[in-house]
Order: C-alpha cells, then structure tokens, then sequence
C-alpha cells in the first residue's frame, strides 16, 4: 500500500482560494480541510516526525546554547558570502548531512546548531522517529528534501543547481516513476515559504507561486491513485503577514556582560549568569508592549518546560504580526513570519486526506496516522485521526 506525503511549507488555509489553488480547492470539497495546530517550536519538523512534543524530542530551534561551547571557528574568517557554503562544506566533509543558514558572524560562537542530521537517518533523536518504524516494520521510502534524497539503501546530496520547485517534483516524478514499488513516498516544497517571508503570505509573487505549486501537485497526483492510494497533503505550519518590528537588540545592554539572548525573528531567548543583569533585562523587557515572556504556566501548556536550559532560560515571545528585527538571521525585516505560540489561526497548518478523518488535530497527530495506514501502533504525544 502506498501513502504519498506532500509538505507545503508555510501553507495556511486562507492561501487556498478557488482562484489561486483551484487543483488543491477542489480536493479540500471532496475530502475536506483540516486544521493542525503546529507545535511551539522553531525546529517544527521534528514534532511531525517523531509524532511528540519539544519537550519529549528535546529539540527546539536551529541553533542551541551549552554551557562552555565558546569556541571560535575558523569559518568566520571567511567572507560572508562564502561563509554558509564553506560551513555547510566542512560539515558535510564531517559526516553531517543537515544544511543550515548560519546565524550572524558575531554569535555563532556562543552557540551550537542543534541538529545535524536528517529525520531518515537511524536514531536521530531520544525518539524514535517515523523512518525508524517503517525501517523497523520492513517498510520501504523514498524521501526528498532538497538537496537531500534518501531511500532504505542510502542517501544521495544534490546541491547544484538550486531547485525550485518546478524542478522538484520533475525529479521527484522520475524518482517515483524508478521506485514504483515503496511504501511511503515523502516531497517538500519549499517556495512558497521563501517567497512568503520576503514579500508576505498574501503578495502576488506568493500567489504566483501557490498557482504554479498548484499545478505541480496535480502533476504529482497523476502518478498516484486517490482511490487506492493514502494521501497527505500538508503543512507544518501557516504563515502570518508581519505588521510591526521591534528592535529588541537596541533597547537590551551589550550581549554577554552577564547574559547571552539569540534573537530568531518572532522570540528572543535569554541565558543568565548574572542575577543583576537578570532584574534589569526582565524589567526592559517588560515594557515592551508587543510581547511578553513565556509564564511558567504557558512553557508547560505549550510543552516547552524543558529538563535543562540548552533552549532557553527565559523567552520572550512578541504578539502574532510583530518580528524582532533586526535578528541572528535577517539584517533587514522580514514580511512574513511564523512561530508565535499556538492561538494565532494564520500559523495553524493545514491537512488534506483522502480517507475519512478527523478535521482538527494536533501537528504530534499526523505520524501516528501515517501509521495507522499500515496499522502499526507506536507510543508517541499523538494519536491517529482515521476514522475508519
Ligand atoms: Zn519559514
């Protein structure tokens, strides 16, 4: 039994319109629209992989704090526009295969990229993720992320040239087309993210793209059977048009007389070692009306009370539409962005199934319900949503 996977990043349910995603608009009639509410996370992906919550994956954001990890790299001596292609180079010549956008010059010394491999590798996390279980039930896959395709039998890296997704799926349509026999078959697409968080969710160079993403699924789907075949289309999370940028950086005293902060671009997270510092940056931070820092009441609903402080020690969260800017990542603002807590309906993921199923459920959910497709049970924060 087949079961093909498709993730639209940053895709919320205001984006799919009869006009814009008239292909996707019409599978959303017959089978329905589903709301998934995503994690609290910057590293979001891995809550849908090993079907738990932050808390229980141990993992976060991109990049993490430890204690004595103030290690100078090398690669900081390279020219900024070589920089994340030499580090990502040196990696990858490590054994890493995960690639990330550095953070700014000026701080990556004081902190760790949190994850360094793919979901489909063994043993990833603590957890078990969803390729170990299939691997585990002698279930076969084909996964693509660009620049990374992966099946039972190995990985392969295709870095040059960058694809979009026009090109991504071709090759994922030959890959299928050459592997007509896995189990579970897994694409991301990732434009339309990108192009949301530069011009915003609802700009025309995103509906230009949700047309062309529109088109492409269709093309996907000519190679599978709704009737026999499971189908998920989904998103990890939506994503919101920014109204308003702080900067936080300009207000807080100087990085590292006492305490460290990493600035992603919806929170700011706070290390301490100095209980004066403390008082002064709570008290500032206080003031700053388009936010406010997580109580321990919301770290524990939103299932971020983690074991140690590598995450954070304290987190400032700003209000769904305003960023920090500027942040570790971005010099100028950006105009779109995700990651606000869970009550912002712009940031709920989307989901579309083409067996009956609940229509709200939770980002931990969706493993346990690929799953359930091959009925293998697993222990994981979520349930299935099959109905049947
Ligand atoms: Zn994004």
């Amino acid at each position: 039994m087949k079961t093909l996977v498709i993730e639209i990043h940053s895709l919320n349910r205001f984006q799919i319109t009869k006009q814009d995603t008239p292909f996707l608009y019409d599978l959303t009639k017959k089978y329905g629209l589903g709301k998934a509410r995503p994690c609290f996370a910057y590293d979001i992906q891995t809550c849908f992989w090993t079907g738990t919550y932050p808390e229980k994956n141990n993992h976060f954001a991109k990049y993490e704090y430890h204690k004595n990890y103030d290690k100078f790299h090398f690669i900081d001596l390279f020219p900024n526009k070589l920089r994340n292609i030499s580090y990502n180079l040196w990696k990858y010549l490590g054994g890493d295969d995960f690639f990330t956008n550095l953070c700014s010059r000026k701080y990556t010394h004081h902190f760790k990229i949190a994850r360094r491999f793919h979901f489909f590798h063994k043993k990833v996390f603590e957890v078990p993720t969803l390729f170990d279980i299939l691997r585990k039930n002698n279930k076969k896959f084909l996964y693509y992320q660009w620049p990374t395709v992966a099946t039972n039998n190995g990985w392969k890296l295709k870095i040059f040239p960058r694809l979009d997704d026009i090109m991504i799926s071709k090759k994922f349509i030959k890959l299928v087309k050459k592997n007509n026999n896995l189990d579970f078959y897994f694409l991301q697409l990732r434009d339309l993210d990108i192009v949301a968080h530069k011009y915003g969710p609802y700009s025309e160079q995103a509906k230009k793209k949700l047309r062309i993403i529109d088109q492409l699924l269709k093309d996907i789907l000519n190679n599978f059977s709704l009737e026999k075949d499971n189908i998920l289309i989904f998103s990890y999370f939506g994503m919101v048009p920014v109204k308003g940028k702080i900067n936080i950086k300009e207000v807080l005293p100087q990085f590292r007389k006492g305490y460290y902060y990493f600035l992603d671009s919806t929170e700011a997270r706070f290390w301490f070692f100095n209980s004066k510092i403390k008082k002064q940056v709570i008290n500032i931070l206080k003031k700053i009306k388009e936010g406010h820092l997580l109580t321990k009441k919301e770290k524990i609903n939103y299932h971020v009370n983690f074991r140690d402080n590598r995450h954070f020690e304290e987190l400032f969260l700003l209000k769904p539409g305003y960023i920090i800017s500027p942040d570790f990542f971005h010099k100028r603002p950006i105009k779109g962005a995700h990651s606000y807590g869970l009550k912002c309906e712009e940031e709920q993921g989307i989901f579309l199934i083409n067996k009956k199923s609940k229509k709200e459920a939770e980002l931990v959910d969706m493993m346990p319900t690929l799953l359930d497709f091959y009925k293998i049970k697993t222990k994981s924060d979520g349930s299935s949503i099959l109905l049947i």
